[in-house]
């Protein structure tokens, strides 16, 4: 099974779109397929293989038989490592179609496609990778003659579940850590987003990786996802998505096998800009920090507070700089924001703009829809805004953005910590004391200084609160996917009894 893609470039791609497992593209056992829809005119642009229940226990059983035998012990950490690397170098040879991939199948501009998110998960496989042979345990001094040593071991199979609103960079945030530690892995991939990661594993067995170790099914949450929650024959789960699903994920590995689990969630994040920030560089990080991949991005700064004394000269230079937010075809050369990814998202984000409008806020710029085809949203402020509104508590992930006046820096920070998430947050000042102080008293797993949504390979990334579990990104993510084993070795100590 495979499909042709034409992509808004004038070029094409073929990719195979059966489920990835044992280093093979296979049908899924009962034969379904699904559509996938091209987000700038909602049509139809392949059908790729539906996974069950029975697909996902037949790759947990590849995933496991690769662990026992070729992978986990079997495989020294230099060798993963320079498969890691492997990896990274096949994508960034592809870079160009694995970006109009991503673009046709999520509605990203190419230009960013190609420019971040690709290069961005290739050098996530080049990070992890040098962690292959470094993840070291520790020697500890105990009582008696002993040696006491603690190993850093795969978990095992672990199945991560990944979102769609960065399809390829998801998958290499789940992936490099998990391989690089000497995991074999089970990834469903969005049912709105699965081409990409369909063309990364035609360069899997390039690589060098073994039948088994990653397989890549493509399939609905609630199916697919669920079977591997509650697989009993897998080790561990990650998952990046709503909150709402982290939960269930997380009562499923609960009343399972007790899998360890791991979760990065939704946001709803403050962005404070001071009297004494440079106003323009905060304008330009504020209108990146929310309109980026068009507000689909779990750290978005979506709730932005701009304090009295620079309010209005803020608020004039804000709708400025919005003029310069392109929404269009992503294939055009000008485009910053494409379409959303889907009917339901289009659907979800207009009805939270409608709700706005009833509760009386005030639409600053936008709050319609852009053309007449496909999930296009002009991008959209809201000021005036009841701080117990639904539009200033609700995660929206979209290009909706709830501007607020605050006047006290000690309100303030009640203000911006009233949120069931914890996942990002921002300020902007050129005191480096007031905004270090505010950095700390922040209840989020992030948070940026005079700039906004700045991810690296080597620095972690998660949340606090109902954001998630665990650390993606950096060396804390090496630890989502090891067991640590104390080792006690008795060199002369005589016996107790
Ligand atoms: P979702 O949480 O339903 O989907 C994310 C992933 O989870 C997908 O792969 C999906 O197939 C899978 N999934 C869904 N139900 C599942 C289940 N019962 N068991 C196991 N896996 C399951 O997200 P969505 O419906 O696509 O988007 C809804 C909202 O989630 C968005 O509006 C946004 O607020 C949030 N979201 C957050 C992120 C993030 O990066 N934190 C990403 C995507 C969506």
């Amino acid at each position: 099974m495979s499909a042709t893609l034409q992509f808004g470039n004038g070029k094409s791609a073929k990719v195979q779109t059966g489920l990835f497992i044992n280093n093979k593209f296979q049908p899924a056992a009962d034969g379904k397929t699904f559509a996938v829809v091209n987000p700038t005119n909602g049509k139809e642009i392949a059908q790729v293989s539906e996974a069950s229940a029975k697909d996902i226990d037949v790759a947990v059983k590849a995933a496991r038989e690769a662990f026992n035998t070729v992978w986990g012990y079997n495989t020294p950490g230099k060798v993963r490592g320079q498969i890691c690397m492997k990896l990274a170098e096949l994508i960034e040879a592809n870079v160009a179609e694995l970006a109009a991939i991503e673009s046709l199948d999520n509605g990203k501009a190419f230009s960013i496609a190609s420019g971040f998110d690709i290069p961005e998960a290739a050098a996530n496989f080049r990070y992890f990778g040098g962690w292959a042979d470094k993840n070291h345990g520790k020697v500890m001094e105990v009582d008696g003659s002993k040696l006491c040593y603690t190993r850093h071991e795969p978990i095992g199979v672990c199945g991560q579940i990944i979102p769609w609103n960065f399809p390829f960079l998801m998958m290499a945030w789940k992936i490099a850590p998990a391989l690089a530690t000497g995991n074999t892995i089970v990834l469903k991939t969005a049912e709105q987003t699965p081409l990409s990661a369909l063309k990364f594993a035609e360069l899997i067995e390039q690589a060098g990786v073994p039948p088994g170790v990653i397989n890549i099914v493509s399939g609905f949450g609630p199916v697919a996802g669920a079977a591997i929650s509650k697989h009993m024959d897998i080790d561990k789960v990650a998952f990046t998505g709503s909150t709402l699903v982290g939960r269930s994920i997380l009562s499923a590995a609960a009343s399972s096998n007790l899998k360890k689990t791991t979760l990065e969630l939704g946001g709803k994040s403050p962005n404070i800009v001071f009297n004494d920030a440079d106003i323009d560089q905060a304008v330009s990080w504020s209108c990146f920090g929310i309109n980026f991949n068009h507000g689909q991005t779990c750290c978005a700064g979506s709730r932005l507070y701009v304090q009295a004394g620079i309010y209005d000269q803020f608020q004039e230079k804000l709708l400025q700089k919005y003029k310069s937010v392109n929404v269009g075809d992503p294939f055009a050369e000008a485009t910053f924001s494409g379409p959303q990814v889907s009917q339901l998202q289009f659907d979800r984000i207009m009805s939270y703009i409608d709700s706005g409008k009833q509760d009386g806020a005030k639409v600053l710029t936008g709050g319609a829809r852009k053309g007449n085809e496909g999930y296009f949203i002009e991008p959209t402020i809201f000021t005036g805004v009841d701080p117990q509104s639904k539009i200033a508590r609700e995660e929206i992930f979209g290009p909706v953005l709830v501007l607020q006046k605050f006047e006290d820096e000690a309100d303030l920070l009640r203000i911006a910590n009233d949120s069931i998430y914890g996942l990002a947050a921002a300020v902007f000042s050129r005191d480096i004391t007031r905004a270090l102080d505010t950095a700390h008293k922040l209840q989020a797993g992030t948070v940026w200084v005079n700039c906004y949504n700045q991810l690296f390979p080597n620095v972690p990334f998660g949340g606090f609160k109902s954001s998630g579990i665990g650390r993606e990104l950096g060396e804390y993510a090496l630890s989502n996917y090891t067991n640590v084993k104390s080792v006690i070795c008795n060199l002369t100590a005589p016996a107790p009894l």
